[in-house]
C-alpha cells in the first residue's frame, strides 16, 4: 500500500516579514506535495531596527488599556498587512477584520487577543495566496482552565479535523480557553503549534523555517562562522539548549519527541540547504566526534569542607534540603572525600545566600562553607564521545594550552557531555579552543 507522506511546515517571523518572503514560503511549499499543514508566525523584522506584528499588537494593547489613542501603531499594523497583500497582487481585503480587532482592543479583549492576531491575519493572507483551507487555531487548540496546555483534546480534535483539509494553515501561537478567550503560548510559541499539529496528524516530518541554515556546532557571537549540525539527537539538542543554545521554542520538542518525528530547521532565504534533522536517535556519526558546544556564565559553587564527612550518612542530603527549602535548584555535585560542592546559578542566590549559609552549617556543622562566583559552565556534547578514548584529554589541552584554569570537570555517566568549569573572563576564549581543537 502507498501511504502519502505528510510534512508539516512552520515559517518563522522573519520567513514571512515582506511579500518577498511569503513568495519564498510559497515557493518552498509548492516545490513538495507532501508540504500539506502550514504554520505561519506573525510578520517579522525586515531589518535590524524594525518592529515586529506581535511587538505592536502589545503596544496596541497597552495603549488602549491607558485608554490612549491606538490609531498610529494600528495603522503601521495594518500597513504592513496591506503592503504584503498588494505586494503579492491578492484580491482580497482585511478591512472588515481589522475594525473587528480595533473594535475588540477598545472594548478590553484580551491582552493574549491582541498578540495573538498578527499569527491570525498572517494565516488569513498566506491560506489565500496559497489556495489552502484556513483553519483557526481557537478551534482546534486548547488549554486547560489553569492556562495548561490541553494535549489530549488539542490531539483528538485536530487529528479529525485535519483528516478533512488536504491541504491547511492554521495560525501559530495562541489557541482557545475553556470559555472560549483566546490565550497564547510564551513568546515564540509558533514552534510549539508546529510541533502540536506535527504530532496530532503523526506527520513523517516536521520541518522548521528560519533565518538560519540550521542549528550551529557553537555561539557565532563567540566563535566565527561556526559549522552546521547536520544530524543531532533530541537527547543531545537538550544538553545543548539547555546550556543556551537554541533556535526552537523549547516547549516545540516535547510534542514531536514524544511522537518520534523529527525536525528539520531549514533556512527560507537558502532552501538549498538541507539544515540540522533533529532525530529520536541515530547511528550516523559526526565527523568532529563532537556535535556542539554550548556554555554560559554565571554561576556559583558553594563549598562545603569538613573531616571525615565522607563517612558520615545523610550528609549530602542535609545539603541539598537547605537548597530545596530556599528553591534554588542545582546544576552540578562535584565533590571529593571531605569537600563537597554545590554549583548553582548566582542568579538564584540573590536573596537567600546567607540564609542558605547559616543553614548549611546548622544541618552539617563542617569546617567551613564558603560561596565562590564568576564561575561560566561549557558543555562538550556528542553522542560521538562514547567509548571515544581521549576526547576529555583533547578538551582538557586545549584550554590548558591557551593558559585557561579549568575549576571543575563533570561527564555524565552516558558519556554524552563533558561539562566544564571556568571563571567567566575565561568563557569565550575557552570555547573557541574547544571549537579549534574538534572542528578546525
Ligand atoms: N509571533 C510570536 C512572537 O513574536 C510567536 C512566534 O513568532 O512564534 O513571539
Amino acid at each position: 500500500m502507498y501511504v502519502e507522506s505528510v510534512k508539516v511546515v512552520k515559517f518563522g517571523g522573519t520567513s514571512l516579514a515582506d511579500a518577498g518572503q511569503f513568495k519564498k514560503v510559497k515557493d518552498i511549499i509548492l516545490a513538495d506535495e507532501s508540504r500539506r499543514y502550514v504554520v505561519p508566525s506573525a510578520p517579522g523584522k525586515r531589518f535590524p531596527d524594525d518592529e515586529k506584528i506581535t511587538d505592536l499588537l502589545y503596544s496596541c494593547y497597552d495603549a488602549a488599556t491607558k485608554g490612549q489613542d491606538i490609531e498610529p501603531i494600528f495603522s503601521k499594523i495594518t500597513e504592513r498587512f496591506d503592503g504584503i497583500i498588494a505586494g503579492l497582487g491578492l484580491d482580497m481585503s482585511l478591512e472588515h477584520e481589522y475594525e473587528t480587532i480595533k473594535y475588540a482592543l477598545l472594548h478590553k479583549a484580551g491582552r493574549d487577543y491582541a498578540a495573538s492576531r498578527g499569527e491570525y491575519l498572517s494565516a488569513l493572507i498566506l491560506s489565500n495566496y496559497l489556495g489552502y483551507d484556513f483553519i483557526d487555531a481557537a478551534e482546534v487548540i486548547f488549554f486547560n482552565d489553569n492556562g495548561t496546555f490541553d494535549s489530549e483534546r488539542t490531539n483528538e480534535v485536530l487529528g479529525e479535523r485535519l483528516s478533512k483539509h488536504k491541504t491547511a494553515v492554521i495560525p501559530g501561537f495562541y489557541g482557545s480557553m475553556p470559555n472560549d478567550t483566546i490565550k497564547t503560548f510564551p513568546r515564540g510559541g509558533s514552534d510549539i503549534t508546529g510541533a502540536i499539529i506535527a504530532r496530532a496528524v503523526q506527520a513523517d516530518l516536521y520541518e522548521n523555517w528560519t533565518d538560519v541554515s540550521g542549528f550551529l556546532m557553537a555561539d557565532p557571537r563567540i566563535v566565527k562562522n561556526p559549522r552546521v549540525i547536520d544530524i543531532i539527537t533530541y537527547r543531545e539538542l537538550r544538553e545543548l539548549s539547555y546550556m543556551g543554545a537554541t533556535v526552537l521554542h523549547e516547549e516545540s520538542i516535547f510534542p514531536v519527541r514524544f511522537a518520534g518525528i523529527p525536525i528539520n530547521i531549514r533556512n527560507t532565504n537558502d532552501p538549498a540547504a538541507e539544515g540540522t534533522m533533529i532525530v529520536p536517535q541515530t547511528t550516523s556519526r559526526s565527523e568532529y566526534i563532537i556535535t556542539g558546544i554550548a556554555g554560559k556564565k554565571g554561576f556559583s559553587v558553594i563549598t562545603i569542607e569538613k573531616d571525615m564527612m565522607n563517612s558520615e550518612l545523610g550528609f549530602g542530603r542535609r545539603v541539598l534540603e537547605v537548597l530545596e527549602k530556599n528553591a534554588v535548584s542545582f546544576e552540578h555535585l562535584p565533590s571529593g572525600i571531605d569537600t563537597m560542592c554545590v554549583v548553582v546559578a548566582t542568579s538564584a542566590l540573590e536573596k537567600c545566600r546567607e540564609t542558605i549559609v547559616n543553614g548549611i552549617c546548622s544541618v552539617t556543622e563542617p569546617e567551613s562553607v564558603y560561596i565562590e562566583d564568576g564561575l561560566a559552565l561549557i558543555a562538550v556534547v556528542g553522542r560521538g564521545m562514547i567509548r571515544k578514548k581521549g576526547t576529555a584529554a583533547r578538551i582538557l589541552t586545549a584550554i590548558a594550552n591557551r593558559g585557561i584554569n579549568v575549576r571543575m570537570i563533570d561527564q555524565g555517566s552516558s558519556e554524552l557531555n563533558i561539562i566544564i568549569g571556568i571563571e567567566d573572563s575565561d568563557f569565550e576564549e575557552a570555547m573557541r579552543a574547544i571549537y579549534t581543537e574538534f572542528c578546525e
